[in-house]
């Protein structure tokens, strides 16, 4: 095959944008097209098109620096990669495609050229944040709009000694609360570092779909270290990411790297000998802890998404020798059970026994682990609040109301 001309890509490089080129594969944003690109103050957006992405927030284009990446799955790149990763083009393919948008002929001039990728950059140092920004959500934001937790509460979930763990179990995993109603789950690593923290809104009491992560309003999604990089614009209303930043000494993307981790790898140094139980989601470790309680010898943790699990990142458990036990959702399985066998590590195993033995239809086709266990608890707990006895025995009911009554615990 002939080979391209050194100063052909040279000039095909210099003319490709990054955002011109990702808009021609994604399209632009709009109500019609949600998976197109959208411009974000000096940056653009998209719902990542290399990961299974269900709100946006993750992949940012970055025109300066004319590259993309993903702050979940990891992928990352410049206009080759993204055509090579995306449209699934050889390397010089993805020369010729762009040498075609931009009028520049590629295979009519003499050629004489070998694959030399551009040396990476230096990385920049991982972000760290201020375990006072952490406490600060946990301790002095009011909790009231958070409907995550206000779910959690509610007593009819959990038997006695349950209700009092849940208090311990959201401060063990700092879970905070925004001004605006978001969950916060801070991603703190293994040494105690704060990488970033994810925030999500759930649905509000009355909704049908309460207790789940609510997918219709707006800024229901963000990332800390990405709110941080932005201002808010009074006129538009929103949150734009031109600079100056508001918080340059704490967080500057062009000199530090937000780089994720597990929710809840902190408490591997708190508990050093238990089996790290690796669920998807965030509310599935916290629920799961509430449920049983032994960090010990169980500590959940949540990878927030499958293709979060990497062997870089599970480095610091590898290291550590840990038993590593993987629960995937039900519908998850096949590809929880591929990705383990492609991470190799001869003291990591499945249970598929909660989403799929012990699953019931009510659970959901798409129950995990915290579904199953939370539904077999409701049925098996013993009557602690006279709601539960109205609810268990109705023909009580009328004695209950008319003799006030109430359990002495
Ligand atoms: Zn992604």
């Amino acid at each position: 095959m002939a080979k391209i001309d050194e100063l052909i890509i040279e000039k095909i490089m210099d003319a490709a944008k990054i955002e011109e080129v990702i808009s021609d594969c994604l399209g632009t944003y709009s109500r019609d097209n949600p998976h197109g690109l959208k411009k974000c103050g000096v940056r653009y957006k998209a719902l990542c098109p290399f990961h299974d992405d269900k709100s946006m927030g993750s992949f940012i284009v970055y025109p300066k620096g004319n590259c993309y990446k993903c702050f979940s799955c990891g992928a990352k790149g410049g206009v080759i990669e993204f055509l090579m990763e995306h449209e699934k083009l050889s390397y010089p393919d993805a020369l010729r495609w762009l040498g075609k948008k931009y009028s520049i002929p590629v295979d009519d001039v003499p050629v004489n050229w070998t694959y030399t990728p551009k040396p990476a950059p230096p990385p920049l140092p991982t972000l760290e944040l201020p375990m006072s920004m952490v406490l600060r959500t946990q301790y002095a934001a009011t909790p009231e709009n958070d409907n995550l937790i206000r779910w959690i509460g509610e007593a009819n979930k959990w038997d006695s000694v349950q209700r009092k763990r849940i208090p311990l179990s959201l401060a063990d995993y700092h879970v905070g609360h925004s001004k605006k109603g978001h969950t916060i789950f801070w991603q703190i690593d293994e040494a105690g570092r704060v990488r970033t923290g994810k925030m999500m809104k759930y649905y509000p009491p009355g909704h049908a779909k309460y207790g789940h992560r609510d997918q219709d309003s707006s800024w229901n999604f963000d990332f800390i270290h990405s709110v941080l990089s932005k201002h808010w614009d009074p006129e538009l209303r929103e949150f734009t990411d031109e600079p100056p930043y508001p918080y340059p000494n704490i967080y500057n993307p062009d000199k530090q790297e937000a780089r994720l981790t597990f929710f809840g790898m902190h408490l591997t140094q708190q508990y050093r000998r238990a089996t790290i139980k690796l669920v998807e989601s965030e509310k599935t470790a916290v629920l799961m802890s509430i449920a049983y309680g032994n960090n010990q010898q169980d500590l959940w943790i949540a990878c927030g998404g499958l293709e979060m699990i990497t062997r870089e990142r599970l480095k610091p458990l590898i290291d550590q020798g840990r038993h590593i036990i993987l629960y995937p959702d039900r519908d998850g399985v096949e590809k929880w059970k591929a990705k383990m066998a492609a991470i190799n590590y001869d003291r990591m195993s499945i249970d598929t026994d909660p989403v799929l033995k012990w699953w019931r239809p009510e659970d959901g086709p798409k129950a995990d682990i915290a579904d199953v266990v939370l539904r077999m608890i409701n049925n098996s707990k013993p009557l602690t609040n006279i709601d539960d006895v109205a609810d268990k025995m109705p023909n009580v009911k009328p004695l209950i109301d008319k003799l006030d009554l109430e359990i002495d615990q």
